[in-house]
Parts: C-alpha cells; structure tokens; sequence
C-alpha cells in the first residue's frame, strides 16, 4: 500500500494572540485551537486515507481541542522546541490521555535537555509519565516511533534569556526524501557555519512571524529589517547583546551541548553576521518554500504604525518582499488545520 506524507497546522498563535477580552484581525474568535497554541504534526497515511502516524511538533493550550476535532487520535510522539507554554502546555492531557489508556506506557518526548529540565519544573508530575530523549545539537537523532522512517536535529538558538536551551528542530522524512526545519520561537539562531550548510534548501522552513518588523524586546525575530525606524529598536539592543547574554539560557557547562555554543561563538565573532531576520536566515539557507505562523502583528501596530493584517494580507506581503529579493521561495501563511503534502512512498 503507497504511503503518503503530509503536514498539518495543529493551531498558529502566539503566547498572546487574543488575551480574554480583545479582538486581532488574524485569529477568529470561536477558533480555539490557535489560542496560545504554536503546533504542527508530521502526518503518515495510508495511501490518502486512515492516519498511521502522526508526529507532534510543539503543543500549546490550543493542542486539546484542535485533536478531538481533528480524528482524536493520540500523536505517537512530540518533539519539543523550547519549553514557554504556547508549546507545551497542551502536553500534560496528551501525556496523561496515553498513559491512562495504554496500559501506563510512558509517553516519548524529545528536547533538547534544559528544555526537558525546565518542562519537568512547570510540570512535576509528567517526569514519571514520559520518556524523554535528548537531543544533541546538531547530531541527529532517530524517532523510534517511525521506525527507520524519521531523525531530528536540534540547533541553538537565542529566544531570550529566559527560553531555556530553545532549539530549532530539523526533521528529516527518510521515506518522502523530504527535510522540514522547525525554528520554534527565534530571535538569533546560533548555527554553526558548516552546520548551516546542513540546513540549505529544506523542502520546508516553518517559522515564527510575530511581527513584520524588527522589535526585539519581544524575544522575536522579524521578517524583514529594512524600515526607516527600525535602527531606533535594533541598535540599541545589538549593543547590549552579548556572548555572555546569549549564552544564559544554554549555559550548562557540563552538558554536551556547551561546546556547540562555544563553536559557534568562534565561527561568529561579529555581530554583524548574526542572522536577525527570516529574510536574513532564508538568503542563507534557501528553502524551497516558506510556511509563516505565529504571528502577532502588535509590535508593528504600536512601534511602527503599520496595520495588523489578516491571513491574506500577510501571504501576500510575504510573497512580495521574497519576491523583491529574488528568493525563488513559495510563501504560505496557513489556517489552522491546513494540511500540505509533501511526499509519497
Ligand atoms: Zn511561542
Ligand atoms: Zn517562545
């Protein structure tokens, strides 16, 4: 039987995307699963039809209800970026749903060690109902659920001082032939330049559109640097962005991960190669196609006086400023519960 592969949009939002009370262009009010809820699955069909795995990327408040909706069936895995509650809180129902109806199997997660630390700490009683596995940055790491059929890679990097050792996760589809990069939450990736070239023409870049432009108190990349005000909030924070600042979140010397970072600060001893922008990272890496989510539009709103926009109006100024640049890269800006094929086998 021909298998297929796809991915689906669990939920788009930000920590913030409608605190109770408020209205945002992007996110409609009864759609609850985008509530808080930044999620992806990795999904394994049987010819076009019954789900056989589906692979978890990150899991926010959002992540209950969009599943019961969605066939309720219980991921066979989740893979953690970094641990703020937009992509874990949804982990304790799943966690316990499995547990409490598979015979007390312990559920499997896989982080990067600080994450999984600082997971256990928001939530003490998942440490004896998962089973947690490393990951290293930048070595790949198979997701035994899927048999011989999927790796993950983590990279670094810096969502601020207080995203505890956050990654970037790149999951290869060994079936499909297919490479999907993860950034999660990101203001500065911390890659290794050869490492980068591990990542150059990913089917699939996902990442975080919080705001157009560059305000980094949020601990968020923008999508592009190129306003006439943005040196105003750039500058200042470049100044104060340190080796020592960048290194607080992954600073655990007697980790393994401790001498990725120092390799990183050799290869980057200049600011100005830092990347700070998905225009930046997607100049460098050139992915095949661009799949914005995430997005809050607030910072532009108040900083910049550029309007919110809704999901069209950010596809296609996406579009555009690709286009500007010549980066031959497709832009997707989902609804919650789009799927996207991407490979069949
Ligand atoms: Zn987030
Ligand atoms: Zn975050």
């Amino acid at each position: 039987m021909m298998r297929t592969f796809s991915l689906r949009i669990n939920g788009r939002g930000n920590a913030w995307p409608i605190p109770i009370g408020q209205h945002h262009p992007f996110y409609d009010l009864p759609g609850a699963p985008d509530y808080a809820n930044a999620s992806y699955s990795i999904l394994e069909r049987e010819g076009e039809g019954k789900i056989i795995k589906d692979i978890l990327i990150d899991a926010g408040h959002g992540i209950v209800p969009f599943l019961l909706r969605h066939g309720n069936r219980i991921p066979d895995a989740m893979l953690i970026t970094h641990p703020h509650f937009d992509h874990i809180l949804g982990m304790d129902w799943i966690i316990q749903s499995y547990y409490r109806f598979r015979g007390k199997k312990k559920y499997p997660v896989y982080a990067t060690r600080g994450c999984c630390e600082q997971i256990i700490k928001t939530m003490p009683h998942l440490k004896e109902l998962c089973e947690f596995t490393e990951l290293s940055y930048g070595r790949p790491v198979p997701v035994r659920e899927t048999g011989e059929g999927m790796t993950v890679t983590a990279f670094p990097v810096y969502h601020g001082v207080h995203a505890r050792a956050a990654a970037m996760l790149l999951v290869e589809i060994v079936p499909a032939g297919k490479r999907l990069l993860f950034t999660g939450d990101v203001l500065v990736p911390m890659i290794r330049q050869g490492d980068l070239e591990m990542l150059r023409g990913v089917d699939w870049l996902i990442t975080d559109a919080n705001n157009r432009f560059p305000y980094p108190k949020t601990n968020h990349w923008s999508v592009v640097r190129r306003h006439p005000e943005d040196e105003k909030y750039i500058g200042p924070w470049l100044k104060e962005l340190t080796e020592p600042l960048m290194m607080v979140p992954h600073n655990f010397q007697n980790y393994t991960n401790y001498q990725y970072l120092l390799d990183y600060f050799r290869d980057f001893p200049e600011k100005e190669d830092y990347i700070l922008t998905v225009l930046d990272f997607a100049t460098r890496i050139r992915p095949r196609n661009l799949l914005l989510t995430h997005y809050s539009g607030l910072e532009d709103e108040k900083y910049y006086k550029e309007v919110l926009l809704d999901t069209p109006g950010l596809e296609k100024w996406a579009q555009e400023t690709m286009d500007d640049v010549n980066l031959a890269m497709k832009v997707k800006v989902p609804e919650t519960g789009a799927i996207i094929p991407f490979g069949k086998k």
